[in-house]
């Protein structure tokens, strides 16, 4: 095994030695989105330098190189999530768009009065696309499963809500205000014991974890690679080949087409029926560069030096009168959402920023666990590869100074 060279993985990510107001930048937002390595940022530069040509028209040079760079790309995402093959790996715009394709395309084959379940600590991106399906379907019902104190949900209750109507199944594998890494292979195999398909969130999971697609046995995978040291606006949906072959395409265009005629249109193959219009290609090609990342310190080794500074962090936030943490559960991923006394998170927030501690305040896009929670928000610290003790001392120091003038 590698050692975790956390001086060379830092050097890397040239805005990590930029300053926020004269101090030193601790970012500790990276629930929302990870910094980008330079071989990331080279690569993007490279697409536009280099090869920049529109994909899939062209038989010229360029447009074949930025055609194979793209397809690269998807070779590399199937291996990375272990899927059969590159028709199950479609790009998208990030998770929000990988799931309103599943609600809004396999939604459009549910049955009448089917029902969804759902989970009450989703991301406003895996609750709204269902809505939006039920606002044109109002026969749908959708079920939501509740979470204990600790912020784990309750499996029993989860299993007590699929009856003969229960046309599909969607949670995150990881919550992006918890941290709680959900047994999402055991709710897959019980929902598959009642026929009912799967689609995971992994928007949080896979940039700390191994993800194997074909081992969770999911129907759908969501995830964004900016979150994931990659360029932003792309994402990809992983989807079962059998249900992708049904399902009708999400939006119409170039690209995703076989033959169009006003008398009628016939599509295109998997995947690219589901790609309508330029993609983000330069974006695309750039993604391999951040698998790449990852793969090279490890996606266990990044997870253990995140675990260790989340539970650093934990014992020494602990230690602070009034702390509360929300999400205790014993399988966590490295996020810390947290209120002290009657602070509230958005001054919390503005002030740790004084001191170049930057962390999210607010109700992280999942207002349903709020209101689970009885609160209006929290503020959230979140950790990646490149985070150190040193950045953990320095915002427990920040909170230090903050709390008295704000109590
Ligand atoms: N799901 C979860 C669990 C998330 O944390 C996020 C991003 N905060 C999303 C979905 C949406 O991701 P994106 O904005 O990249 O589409």
């Amino acid at each position: 095994m590698v050692e975790y060279n956390i001086d060379e993985i830092r050097g890397e990510f040239p805005i990590l030695s930029r300053t926020i107001g004269g101090k030193p930048l601790v970012y500790l937002d990276n629930t929302a989105t990870s910094q980008t390595p330079r071989s990331v940022v080279e690569a993007i530069d490279s697409g536009y330098l280099d090869f920049k040509a529109n994909v899939h028209r062209g038989v010229h040079t360029l447009s074949q190189e930025a055609t194979e760079l793209q397809e690269e790309c998807r070779r590399r995402v199937r291996d990375y999530i272990g899927a059969s093959s590159v028709e199950e790996v479609i790009f998208t715009r990030g998770t929000t768009e990988a799931i309103n394709l599943v609600a809004s395309s396999f939604g459009s084959l549910f049955p009448k009065d089917g029902e969804i379940i759902l989970t009450v600590m989703e991301h406003h991106a895996n609750i709204v696309p269902w809505q939006l399906l039920q606002s044109r379907r109002p026969d749908l019902k959708i079920k939501v499963v509740d979470i204990n104190d600790k912020g784990e949900l309750l499996l029993e209750q989860y299993r007590s809500l699929f009856n003969n109507h229960t046309c599909m199944a969607s949670f995150c594998h990881v919550s992006n205000v918890l941290g709680t890494i959900n047994p999402v292979k055991e709710m897959i195999a019980y929902a598959h014991s009642k026929g009912v398909p799967v689609l995971v969130d992994g928007a949080q999971a896979i940039p700390h974890m191994h993800v194997d697609v074909k081992d969770l046995d999911c129907d759908f995978y969501a995830f964004s690679s900016h979150k994931m040291y990659g360029p932003t606006g792309i994402g990809v949906l992983y989807g079962k080949k059998e249900h992708l072959l049904r399902m009708p395409p999400y939006q119409g265009g170039g690209e995703m087409i076989a033959h169009v005629s006003f008398e009628g249109t016939t599509f295109a193959e998997l995947p690219f029926k589901f790609e309508a219009g330029t993609p983000d290609f330069v974006g695309i090609g750039a993604f391999p560069k951040a698998l790449d990342f990852i793969d090279e310190i490890g996606i266990e080794k990044i997870a253990g030096h995140e675990h260790e500074l989340m539970e650093y962090a934990e014992a020494k936030m602990m230690e602070i009168p009034g702390m509360r943490i929300f999400g205790n559960a014993p399988d966590k991923s490295a996020v810390i959402s947290f209120l002290v006394g009657d602070i509230h998170h958005y001054d919390m927030g503005m002030l740790l920023d004084k001191l170049g501690v930057e962390v999210r305040t607010g109700h992280h896009c999942a207002q349903p666990l709020m209101q689970r929670l009885g609160i209006s928000g929290t503020v959230r610290a979140s950790f990646a590869a490149y985070n150190t003790k040193e950045e953990v001392d320095a915002f427990i120091a920040a909170l230090n100074r903050v709390i008295p003038i704000l109590s």
